[in-house]
């Protein structure tokens, strides 16, 4: 060994290591590539890269995006026929984004009852602060002319609502939204890209928490929030202005969970309908909500609109009261009792229908149980749903 290869150097290695490119084929899945810093070749080309990088997506820096991001950006563009996607790291932090991005204080915006409830969490934290004002309109659409002001810029819907799963009539609701120059923006995390497609039924924005459907697997959080091409200047100028952006190892899971979406779909809704079948002939019962079912009331439209339904299904129990309730959710074995869904695996949660919606009443009990349908066998969920029921 010479001297030279046994001296360590620092700046050897540093310089040691990058990966140069390998020749030969290109990989299936796009590499994740970590990064902060981007390095230019010459002064002239990191200020040109600069000058159009508000326009055009160039990778300039770590907190504007990555190339990792970019693939999964494109993917949910696709998904949901819009121009760009801007990536967010989790679903309620992409509404926070779409509300601020397009109303400054004084502006209106009506909101859809049925929605996510962290959402009203948002408008006390958020919207009463900067001085947005806002309502709510009937899950089902009903009642908006009387809401619309000179000062409404956003229609913010959900379709079908959380836990109610109440279905609005999106292309009528956003032709009268244009009409009076108001945006319109739903979030589409049931849909997942694959069930419901709101900017082809006349939304300008559409929001997805990729952490449900898209990812599917129960490990990462995101956001995604997809535009028309009118609508994409706004939100891509206040992204980047607050330096909103996701790393490419949580766009990796994204990405890789996403290439089994049309998979996993069919699957959690013929887990949905055996389940809500039985739980509908259930003399426990009082109600099973689900879109998909005649008897709800927005099945026309979920007929018209929809591509089919996911895992998701309520119920309400005949016994009215909380305690009914907990003793059959805590009687579940198979079913994981926790927040959030879309994943491979069944989960249960309560909620109480009385405090989820501001202008929608409810016949008691207003205690639901929420169910998401995994990719389990459904007999065998049927089978500890009957357990817990018989308990
Ligand atoms: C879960 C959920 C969100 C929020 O997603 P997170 O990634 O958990 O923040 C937003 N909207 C709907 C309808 C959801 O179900």
């Amino acid at each position: 060994m010479t001297r030279e290869t046994r001296r360590f150097s620092a700046t050897r290695l540093i310089h040691a290591g990058r990966g140069a490119e390998a020749e030969g084929g290109r990989p299936v899945n796009p590499p994740v590539v970590r990064l902060s810093t981007v390095l230019f070749d010459s002064v002239a080309q990191m200020r040109d890269l600069r000058r159009r990088r508000d326009s055009e997506r160039l990778l300039t820096y770590g907190a504007r995006g990555n190339p990792t991001a970019y693939a999964l950006e494109d993917l949910v563009t696709e998904l949901e026929g819009g121009y760009r996607t801007r990536l967010v790291p989790t679903g309620l932090a992409a509404i926070a984004q779409v509300f601020l991005a397009y109303l400054r204080p004084g502006d209106h915006v009506i909101i859809a009852d049925s929605v996510y409830e962290p959402v009203r969490q948002l408008c006390h934290a958020v919207l009463d602060r900067y001085g947005i004002l806002y309502d709510f309109l009937a899950g089902d659409g009903s009642g908006l002319e009387e809401l619309i002001r000179p000062e409404t810029r956003l229609l913010y819907l959900e379709c079908p609502g959380s836990f109610a799963y109440e279905l609005c009539d999106l292309p009528a609701l956003a032709a009268r939204a244009r009409a009076r120059g108001i945006l319109v923006a739903a979030d589409n995390t049931w849909g997942a890209g694959g069930l419901y497609r709101p900017l082809g039924l006349g939304a300008d924005i559409s929001i997805v928490a990729a952490t449900k459907y898209l990812s599917g697997h129960s490990d990462v959080v995101m956001g995604a929030v997809t535009t028309t091409e009118a609508a994409w200047p706004a939100l891509h100028a206040f992204s980047d202005a607050t330096g909103s952006a996701v790393g490419p190892d949580d766009a990796y899971l994204v990405l890789r969970g996403a290439r089994s979406l049309a998979a996993r779909l069919p699957m959690h809704q013929a887990g949905a309908l055996a389940v809500a079948e039985w739980l509908s002939g259930h003399p426990r019962v009082a109600e099973v909500l689900c879109p998909a079912l005649p008897q709800h009331p927005g099945h026309a439209l979920w007929k018209r609109d929809f591509h089919g339904t996911n895992g998701l299904l309520s119920f309400r129990l005949r016994d009215a009261g909380d305690a009914a309730a907990v003793r059959v959710v805590d009687g579940l074995r198979l079913f994981g009792l926790g927040a959030s869904w879309g994943g491979f695996e069944s989960l249960v949660t309560l909620a109480d229908l009385g405090r989820l919606r501001a202008v929608t009443r409810w016949p008691e009990p207003h205690i639901l149980i929420r169910l998401h349908i995994g990719l389990e066998s459904p007999a065998d969920l049927i089978a500890d749903l009957d357990q817990a029921l018989s308990a």
